[in-house]
């Protein structure tokens, strides 16, 4: 049991149930592009590489739960590289055409450098190499960029909360200095790993002061900074909604310093509303995952670190490939049980809770932030 304020959490219920997906009877075609329910597709697959962390960021891995004696994945469990790697390339014969590996802290799984050369192999069925890209903390980003960025990773995301460095390290927990995160920044994009995007998760009351800082900060830097909603996602992190500063707001003290005008969205089931300054110093980004639902282009599929499939942030099943991998199962049954999952696909969370906020969502045993990756 983990005591947090007066919640108890079952330990059992920190790991997440999944079923092993059918195979259907009739494999061909076995490839091909799909659609959901909703009429989506397939584009993006984020591959969680570990669930550990060395940050203990209160919205994701509160101290209070995911302290000493929180028991993590074994190696055994989690995915070997070349398992990533097959069904990596089982996805792109179903249209995913980008990759974010994450976590918990993508850069302390060993040796991330040869996973990242063997997915930079892949190819889409026109010859072209897959958008390749990490999320991190940035705190070993600056002894790393380098050789991630020799082994074939495209971009970063990094995550930076403040410039503050007493308001970083509360956050962060760990007492972690942000200087150390800004070399980080600096040293991937010496390493071509930019236009670099930096996400910054807005806690009203812990961290809105740092809004305006930020911006200022990396206005002309070339980096793009994104500001995220805080998310009710898991069940650990003890979300309230007073804790939101929704985007509108944040956008509102944007604009009382520097006029902003916005951008056309780019690529299809883009997350962030692009809005650019009008003096040319560059663009900023809004994540409104909580006042502005984008479940209706959510093309996302999320791999856990031990090979469950989740097809929503917010679900509370997966559907464990690993069981498929380590079956002896063809790369052809495991692309047809591939499909048969993303052609039942109806997830819209975000959505549904907009239209319903008092839903008690009790009843859902949530997937965790640090384990299914962001
Ligand atoms: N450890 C890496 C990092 O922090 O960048 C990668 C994993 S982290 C789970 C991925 C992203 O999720 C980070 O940008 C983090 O800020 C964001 N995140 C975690 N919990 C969140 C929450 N409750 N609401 C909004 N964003 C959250
Ligand atoms: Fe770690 Fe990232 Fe979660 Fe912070 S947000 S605890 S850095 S996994
Ligand atoms: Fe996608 Fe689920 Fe988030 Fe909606 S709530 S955008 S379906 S991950």
């Amino acid at each position: 049991m983990r005591r947090m304020g007066e919640t108890v959490i079952p330990l059992a219920d920190l790991r997440y149930t999944a079923t092993v997906p059918a195979i259907p009877d009739t494999l061909t075609p076995p490839d091909g592009l799909l659609s959901d329910r909703l009429g989506r597709p397939l584009h993006d697959l984020r591959i969680s590489v570990t669930d550990r962390c060395n940050f203990r960021c209160s919205y994701c891995m509160p101290k209070e739960v995911f302290d000493r004696d929180y028991v993590f994945l074994p190696h055994a469990s989690l995915l070997s590289f070349e398992e990533i790697t097959r069904l990596a390339r089982i996805f792109v014969g179903h249209g995913v055409r980008k990759l974010r590996l994450t976590g918990g802290e993508p850069l302390l799984r060993k040796g991330l450098e040869t996973l990242v050369a063997m997915l930079a192999e892949l190819r889409t069925p026109e010859g072209q190499p897959l958008d390749l890209t990490l999320t991190t903390n940035g705190s070993v980003l600056a002894r790393k960029a380098a050789a991630l960025a020799a082994a074939g990773l495209k971009r970063v995301t990094v995550s930076l909360d403040a410039l503050d460095d007493a308001v970083f390290r509360r956050m962060n927990d760990v007492d972690f200095p942000v200087a150390d995160v800004l070399q980080g920044i600096a040293a991937a994009q010496a390493a071509g790993l930019g236009p670099i995007k930096v996400n910054m998760v807005v806690k009203r009351g812990t961290n809105d002061h740092e809004i305006v800082p930020m911006a200022r900060h990396f206005r002309h830097s070339g980096q793009v900074l994104r500001f995220i909603e805080y998310m009710d996602v898991g069940a650990s992190n003890g979300w309230r909604m007073d804790e939101v500063l929704p985007s509108a707001q944040v956008l509102q003290r944007l604009q009382a310093e520097w006029p902003l005008e916005p951008v056309a969205p780019g690529v299809n089931g883009e997350t962030a509303e692009r809005w650019r300054y009008a003096d040319g110093a560059g663009e900023i980004g809004l994540i409104s995952s909580v006042t502005q639902a984008f479940c209706r282009d959510c093309n996302r599929a999320r791999l856990s670190t031990e090979g469950k499939l989740f097809m929503c942030l917010f679900a509370s099943r997966g559907h464990d490939l690993r069981a498929l991998l380590r079956s002896d199962r063809s790369d052809a049954e495991i692309s047809a049980a591939l499909g048969g999952l993303w052609a039942a696909r109806d997830d819209r969370y975000s959505e549904l809770r907009g239209a319903a906020p008092s839903a008690d969502k009790a009843d859902a045993r949530r997937v965790e932030m640090h384990y299914i990756g962001g």
